[in-house]
């Protein structure tokens, strides 16, 4: 008798037996249809056996082995294994969820095709949407039908009217590389501190160690991975990137498009059409793409030839999920790299304190690169404005505004950094401190002045602005903080002469405006950008010199023990925007605090003292990396439950006997979301094992009794 153990997408930590003729071990990872209860599923073989714990006569056949999709090869189904473990998530969710949605649904789609560019033709007489399919075929090779229709909802006509007018082919599929193919395009010139970082990285005796490139922004960190990768494909090898919301970023595809022309390059992020996803996962899958670049969720993508791991930005926190399946991509792909026995570099101008103690314990090797690449480029000139002696108006002081008045004047750019989206964080009333509050979650309502409502970002709930107070009648309410569309009216008002265009989640709803903005940029017809987050990521404009930054404060005073890492990495990114290309840049920071030591060591462009005092703190605090940590958390509709069930929780936990730290039972700093209580319970543990041994046996005891509270474990977590 075989048996097949199968994962299905349902929230329960088992796989499930079905009887099986003629499988074999060839099929573990092989996707098939089984029925679970009234329906039929997808799910995936995750082991087979000779013996089940349920009655054979009980058991049910698997209906069908679905042979023309490619399994989930062991390598990744054993990753997978691992990381439902380590997380204490579902095997089945977690299994399934890494399968592209289509693949899961219907995995059945239609053959691959593939197709190149044919003739000659004018550009002046394509539609634009066909002259997208054009410029997407220019970079040569075979280019699949999904990726091609995924262009625009009317891709497929015009790809169609190509065809007939012989503009376009079908094409062979792309062959898997062969080692020896040459990739690489017009590469740079190292730097001596480049040319080491890569030649201690190929160092046989310690490529399996993992690598933390901690270099200084500019300081060339992408080109010493380029020439990483150049060396992967020449082996014939795959390269994984994972890289924080590449959707922004064109850049980084940019550079590997011109660098790599010949390699077969897929970009798998979640901004992609399900059919592209799964075209791209099978062409990872089938071994014919060279290089992915994705973001978390490809650190699952299976690649039969992977040769290189790629962690650009290892800081990021958006590399963990942050809902469901809360894993940390980073972690994953270094015990994927380990797994496989390949190299894996993880890069970043301000590596989480996680990284850095790995490196400074001797775990991971530390490559260095301490000057910028470019000769010219010098790192921009750092100051505080003491907001206690430069009153803001509106958000923005005298010295910043005759700073951003100045470098209009001598026709640069600027930008000036607002951390927080929407006019006003809030509204309220001067009288009698009356502001409004989200009825439904424990936070304040965001004012948002061109609608005239109050927003809750938290649940999304919106209301009317009220005129006057409900409270106290008082027929005047006032702003309080600065959202950025407050500084980009003040900006407007202040400066009429200068051009503004405010950038934040919700002026910039899709790439296209994004790009525009771009373009705008570089073409001078902007004088000042004004924004959020969304500015801080990796855009170089060349003519931009100076920065300023408002209202860091709020969190500077964050009650997260990871807030001034998280708030330092910030700075560094946005004020190395100001003066990249030979135009020396200088950055103005609004703060009533000038004195703080993150300011000091960011003046100073030396993260690396700075995280070696955030570790001192760390370690007489007892915080990670000096010991592990889980989050339970609990949501009801009163408090009292879901503390309650905290407190049962922790009181098992606590009858285990094992060396474990268990904190109160606390409400959650965002005590109510949508109308749930919300609350969360520490664990912390000098020892992985400990920690784990509790989670699991505290999972296996509470999965049943828990009907009005919902909760969830939250392994490593990074917010609280
Ligand atoms: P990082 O990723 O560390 O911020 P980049 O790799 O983007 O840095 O490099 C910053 C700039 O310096 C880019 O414009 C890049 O083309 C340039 N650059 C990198 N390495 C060299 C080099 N060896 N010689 C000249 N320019 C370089
Ligand atoms: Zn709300
Ligand atoms: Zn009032």
């Amino acid at each position: 008798m075989t048996i097949a153990r199968v994962a299905l997408d349902t929230p329960l930590y088992t796989l499930f037996d079905y009887q099986a003729a003629e499988l074999t071990a060839a099929d573990v990872g092989r996707l098939v249809r089984v029925p679970f209860g009234r329906r039929r599923r997808i799910g995936v073989i995750a082991e087979i056996t000779a013996a089940s714990t349920v009655e054979t006569s009980r058991l049910k056949a698997v209906d069908q082995v679905l042979r023309d999709t490619p399994a989930l090869p062991a390598d990744i189904l054993g990753l997978l294994r691992f990381s439902a473990d380590y997380y204490q998530y579902p095997i089945g969710q977690a299994i399934m969820s890494a399968l592209p949605p289509l693949l899961r649904a219907k995995p059945r789609g239609e053959p691959a095709r593939f197709y190149s560019l044919a003739a000659a033709f004018e550009e002046a007489r394509l539609g634009p949407i066909q002259r997208r399919i054009v410029d997407a075929l220019k970079a040569g090779g075979a280019v699949p039908v999904q990726a091609l229709r995924s262009l625009a909802p009317s891709a497929a006509a015009a790809l169609r009217s190509l065809l007939e007018r012989g503009i376009v082919q079908l094409a062979p599929p792309p062959l898997a590389s062969m080692p020896g193919r040459a990739f690489t395009a017009g590469s740079a010139q190292l730097n001596i501190e480049q040319q080491r970082a890569v030649a201690e990285f190929f160092e046989t005796a310690n490529q399996s160690v993992p690598a933390l490139l901690f270099g200084v922004t500019g300081s060339g960190k992408t080109e010493v991975y380029l020439q990483l990768v150049a060396r992967a494909l020449t082996h014939g090898d795959q390269v994984l990137i994972l890289a924080p919301e590449i959707n922004l970023t064109p850049q980084l595809e940019q550079r590997f498009r011109q660098r790599f022309p010949a390699a077969e390059i897929v970009f798998a992020h979640s901004g992609l059409s399900a059919a592209a996803r799964r075209a791209q996962w099978l062409a990872a899958a089938e071994g014919r793409a060279d290089i992915v670049i994705g973001t978390r969720l490809a650190v699952f993508i299976p690649l039969p030839r992977l040769g290189l791991i790629v962690v650009d930005e290892e800081h990021d926190s958006s590399f963990k999920q942050q809902e469901r399946f809360r894993y940390s991509a980073r972690d994953i792909a270094v015990f994927r790299a380990h797994d496989r026995n390949i190299p894996i570099v993880l890069g970043s101008a301000t590596p989480s304190l996680e990284t850095y103690y790995n490196a400074k314990q001797g775990r991971y090797r530390l490559l260095q690169l301490k000057q910028r690449a470019h000769a010219d480029a010098l790192p921009a000139r750092i100051e505080c404005i003491d907001s206690r002696a430069y009153k803001p108006t509106d958000g923005l002081s005298l010295p910043l505004l005759s700073a951003l008045r100045e470098n209009l004047a001598h026709g640069q750019q600027s930008l000036v950094f607002i951390n927080r989206r929407g006019f006003a964080p809030i509204l309220w009333c001067r009288a009698c401190t009356w502001a409004p509050s989200c009825t439904r979650c424990s936070a304040n309502m965001t004012w948002h002045k061109a609608q005239q409502r109050l927003c809750c970002h938290h649940c999304g709930r919106t209301l009317r602005a009220p005129t006057a107070c409900p409270q106290c009648g008082a027929t005047e309410l006032t702003p309080l903080g600065e959202g950025s569309q407050r500084v980009e009216q003040a900006l407007e008002s202040a400066l009429p002469e200068a051009r503004v265009c405010r950038v934040d989640a919700d002026s910039m709803r899709s790439k296209q405006r994004w790009r525009a903005v771009e373009i705008a940029m570089r073409g001078g017809q902007i004088d000042i950008l004004a924004g959020t987050q969304m500015l801080a990521k990796g855009h170089d404009f060349p003519n931009l010199s100076l920065v300023g930054v408002v209202n860091i404060d709020g969190a500077l005073l964050s009650a997260d023990f990871r807030a001034a890492e998280r708030i330092f990495a910030l700075l560094v990114q946005v004020t190395g925007r100001a003066g990249r290309a030979g135009l020396p840049g200088r950055a103005l920071i609004q703060t009533a605090y000038p004195d703080h030591p993150l300011f000091e060591a960011l003046k100073a462009n030396d993260y690396a003292s700075y995280a070696e005092s955030l570790l001192e703190q760390r370690q007489r605090a007892g915080f990670p990396p000096f010991c592990h940590q889980a989050l339970i958390r609990a949501e009801a509709l009163s408090l009292t439950n879901a503390l309650a069930f905290l407190h049962r929780f922790a009181a098992f936990v606590a009858s285990l006997g094992l060396p474990l730290k268990i904190y109160d039972a606390v409400a959650a700093r965002m005590a109510k979301v949508a109308g749930k209580e919300r609350a969360q319970l520490l664990l912390q543990a000098a020892k992985r094992g400990p920690l784990q041994a509790a989670l699991t046996q505290a999972r296996a005891e509470f999965v049943r009794t828990t009907k009005d509270v919902r909760w969830s474990i939250d392994v490593d977590p990074q917010d609280f």
